[in-house]
């Protein structure tokens, strides 16, 4: 048996440091924001290489925020991806502006930077690309035509925590930076959780007032705002593993070139594009046969997943938005082939050659 992912072996490897944070959040009676947020904040941003960071209550909220400080608004166009997670597009249709979809590359799953010109219009206002699965877009392209037309760029790095793009970290890199803290991302928190990293003290100004109902100061609002607070054991818990994050980084990263391996040959593997560093918050193959694929690897105790079965532009919610099949055919066709891969750092050798074994058995079989 292979699982998908167990959160269980990080507690209990952390156990004795995440209980005394907790407790100690507990003792102290700050439970919203407060010195843990801060200091977390500070420890984040340092993390990222960005001057600022502000917590908030789920990566959702952050692409919110984001967008906001952007001033973003009804009647502005925002271009980004369907092969990514929903929020990435609600965030957008949150603020009453429209997502605008253009096609991946298919080798790397993100944003294709050739297709944006086409799609901007005098609406255009920003782009988000999508560091889907842990690995930073193609940013110099994206940045050199978001300047070229004034728009503005926000990462989508909630699968990215530590990602790079030639040297530079994932939500340092745009004009702001959103992470999620979802239990199950590269750094998780026991709850919801989720950050804005930015250069720009305006920016930062601006999300610290609208997370907390636009305050700027207790119940004097200026803003129209949100209770989008990130609350105190979030922080510590946060804290505690943040200091393991480059390990179990690298953890994920010997995972995958052990995957790279074994299966080299066997099934498509996910490409790291030259100058990128990966953080493989995913480890996606891909199959012609994929539900074949999982069906077989289940009956096997071999847990997957598949991100994401629907791009966005094809499921139901978001039909209005005009478009249909054959919109945007690499994402649809990644869609339907992609198959995630256990990759969570405390796999152990065994189980990564246990996984590899089944596949190539399975690969065999199929072609015969
Ligand atoms: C997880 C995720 C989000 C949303 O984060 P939540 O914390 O679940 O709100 C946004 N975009 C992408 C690409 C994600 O993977």
């Amino acid at each position: 048996m292979v699982p998908f992912l167990d959160l269980k072996r990080q507690y209990h490897e952390l156990k004795g440091e995440i209980d005394a944070a907790v407790l100690g959040v507990l003792e102290s009676c700050q439970f919203i924001l407060g010195p843990e947020v801060t200091a977390f904040e500070e420890e984040f941003a340092s993390y990222c290489q960005a001057p600022y960071a502000i917590g908030c209550n789920s990566g959702t909220s952050a692409l919110h925020l984001a967008l906001l400080a952007a001033g973003i608004g009804a009647g502005d166009e925002v271009i980004t991806v369907p092969f990514t997670f929903v929020a990435t597009a609600g965030a957008i249709r949150y603020t009453g502006a429209r997502p605008v979809f253009v096609d991946i590359d298919p080798a790397t799953f993100n944003m294709d930077p050739a297709q944006i010109e086409a799609a901007i219009t005098p609406r255009t206002k920003a782009i988000i690309p999508v560091h889907l699965f842990g690995q930073c877009a193609d940013m110099g392209p994206i940045l050199e035509v978001a300047h070229r037309h004034r728009l503005m760029v926000i990462e989508d790095a909630a699968q990215a925590h530590g990602a790079e793009y030639q040297g530079r970290r994932a939500g340092s890199i745009g004009d702001l930076g959103c992470f999620s803290f979802y239990p199950g991302k590269n750094l998780g928190a026991y709850g919801e959780g989720g950050i804005v990293t930015t250069a720009n003290p305006e920016y930062a100004q601006r999300i610290r007032m609208l997370r907390d109902w636009g305050a700027e100061r207790r119940y004097h609002y200026v803003l129209q705002g949100y209770n989008y607070r990130l609350d105190s054991v979030q922080a510590a818990v946060l804290r505690v593993k943040l200091r393991y994050l480059e390990r179990w980084t690298e953890a994920r990263r010997a995972n995958a070139r052990r995957y790279a391996e074994l299966l080299g040959g066997a099934v498509e593997l996910p490409e790291e594009a030259l100058g990128n560093r990966h953080v493989y918050a995913v480890f996606a193959i891909q199959a012609q046969n994929r539900d074949a694929m999982q069906k077989a690897l289940a009956a096997d105790g071999i847990g997957t997943a598949v991100y994401y079965p629907v791009p966005i532009h094809l499921s139901q919610a978001h039909r209005d938005l005009g478009y249909g099949p054959g919109s945007f055919p690499h994402s649809e066709h990644a869609s339907q082939r992609e198959l995630s891969l256990p990759v969570f750092p405390e796999l152990t050798d065994a189980e990564v050659e246990e996984v590899a074994a089944r596949i190539r058995a399975f690969a065999g079989k199929d072609v015969n």
